[in-house]
């Protein structure tokens, strides 16, 4: 596929070849940009701004909605395309595709409520002298052209994300797709373009670096939104701010789930299994660790043994397939150290499920360990599908280990008793807490994103709209 810049079809010598992870095949290329390249988009973005911005605020709306109805259109397509690229199970990619046309018609609707001013009666203030002959308003305006840079695991969702809110208030986008999965928004920024202004939307393929570079150092960038790990998140923003530049960081996670002894387990096992084992547990808000009370530990261990054990792990395109690969060798060497430092530790594997050798298969691993063992399952973001169980004796001991991390995005907690699920989410340093379901949920109406590592910022449709707009004081004086 080629890139998109100012509304025209870009390509180059050069490619990126985009492998489909269950069976290594080549799926597509995309053009390995210039520099140049890159500066054209950021160009074309700063001058589809005027044409943006002459449009109504109803107008942008309603193309939004148009937006939404062409992705509903394609979502077979898109779909497939996405699983071929990330590997993710049909049915799950199904989902997303339609969740994004709900981002783009949430924007639509939302959008009138970010521009809708304040009066201030500086009359009332008595400082500083002279201000009962002043008047002041509150207005937003659009804050300029959007670097946006996303990773390989959720390429539908999180254009959406980045690319509704920043057209609605009347931004215009230079958008880079992780280097593995870049043809699903490819593909949706090709629908964007059939309605928005040329140059609103680009869509620029090329070298990670060459090209973050280039949106912290260019003047005409004014905001960078990044999802992705939290290493090279907090290098570009802290790149970026010395620039003079907003950032928004959503970055990884390492979620505890705490299931209490009056749980549910049946619930909490399915709440589980979703949590680390959808899309081979590579989701920023995937459950990546269990803390069980020890009264119920062997019980829910069976369980879950048992669960785990039913996965149909196989073909992504395949509607039945549970469990998917993972998106390259490098990941499944990756799990392969985690679960070699686990055992040399003392970690007990009690579950170890089996895969294909053909494609980057890792088999669904279930570990017991002890709280606070020095193990990189439990210190460091685990994206694959190892599930690691610690039992502890008291709620105070769950809290500590839940916190015990680097990361701060998601929690859940398993327990019949509310009070006593409010009491411990009010001390968990994360961003959400759901009692009684999975950390995998997220709605796009609510704000979303972490503490400490996990990212800087919140984006919900609405607050994302907000951070990408910039406060204006206007004050009058008669
Ligand atoms: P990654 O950090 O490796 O890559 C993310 C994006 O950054 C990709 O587009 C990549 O090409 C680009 N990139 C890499 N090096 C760069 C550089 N030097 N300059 C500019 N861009 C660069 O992450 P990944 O492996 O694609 O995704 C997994 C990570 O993303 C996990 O840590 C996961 O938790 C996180 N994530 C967070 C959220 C969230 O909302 N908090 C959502 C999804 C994924």
């Amino acid at each position: 596929m080629e890139a998109l810049i100012g509304g025209k079809r870009i390509s180059s010598e050069s490619k990126i070849s985009v492998r489909n992870p269950a069976t290594m095949e080549t799926v597509d290329t995309v053009p390995l940009l210039s520099r140049e390249q890159v500066k054209e988009a950021i160009e074309s973005a700063w001058t589809a701004l005027d044409a943006l911005n002459s449009l109504l605020i109803a107008k942008r709306s309603r193309l939004l909605l148009q937006v939404s109805q062409l992705i509903r259109e394609n979502l077979q397509e898109l779909a497939i395309t996405m699983t071929r690229e990330t590997g993710r199970p049909i049915k799950s990619s199904k989902g997303e595709i339609e969740r994004t046309a709900q981002i783009f018609e949430l924007a639509s609707s939302e959008v009138r409520r970010v521009f809708e001013g304040k009066y201030i009666p500086l009359q009332e203030y008595e400082f500083p002298a002279g201000n009962e002959r002043r008047m002041a308003l509150i207005t937003r305006e659009p804050i300029g052209v959007v670097g946006a840079i996303t990773p390989f695991n959720f390429p539908a969702a999180s254009f959406a994300h980045k690319v509704a809110p920043s057209l609605a208030v009347g931004n215009s986008v230079v958008f880079k797709p992780s280097s593995l999965t870049p043809l699903t928004q490819l593909k949706l920024g090709e629908l964007v373009s059939r309605v928005f202004p040329p140059g609103a939307i680009n869509v620029v393929t090329g070298d990670s670096s060459m090209i973050g570079d280039e949106f912290v150092t260019n003047p005409k960038v004014s905001v960078i939104t990044f999802t992705g790990s939290a290493s090279v998140g907090l290098g570009l923003a802290s790149r970026a701010i010395r620039e003079g530049k907003r950032v928004i960081m959503e970055l990884g996670g390492s979620d505890a789930m705490i299931v209490l002894e009056d749980a549910d387990l049946k619930r909490a096992v399915k709440s589980a299994l979703l949590g680390r084992y959808d899309f081979a547990g590579q989701f920023c808000n995937a459950t990546k660790r269990v803390i069980v009370r020890k009264e119920i530990e062997d019980k829910f261990s069976a369980l879950l043994r048992e669960e785990v054990s039913k996965l149909r792990i196989g073909d992504p395109l395949d509607e039945n397939t549970d469990l998917s690969p993972l998106i390259s060798g490098e990941a499944r060497e990756r799990m392969k150290l985690f679960l070699d430092d686990a055992v040399s530790k003392g970690g007990e594997i009690i579950y170890k499920g089996e895969v294909q050798e053909r494609g980057n298969y890792f088999p669904p691993v279930i570990l017991r360990l002890r709280p606070f063992s020095d193990l990189k399952v439990l210190k460091e973001e685990v994206f694959g599908p190892i599930l690691p169980i610690v039992s502890v004796d008291s709620d105070d001991e769950a809290v500590d280990v839940a916190n015990s991390t680097e990361y701060g995005l998601d929690a859940s907690i398993f327990t019949k008793d509310f009070g006593r699920a409010l009491r411990i989410a009010s001390r968990l340093k994360v961003g959400t807490v759901v009692i009684n379901d999975t950390t995998r949920l997220r709605w796009d109406n609510l704000p979303f994103g972490g503490t400490k590592k996990s990212g800087i910022g919140r984006e919900s449709v609405l607050d994302t709209m907000l951070e990408m707009t910039e406060t204006k004081l206007i004050v009058y004086s008669d």
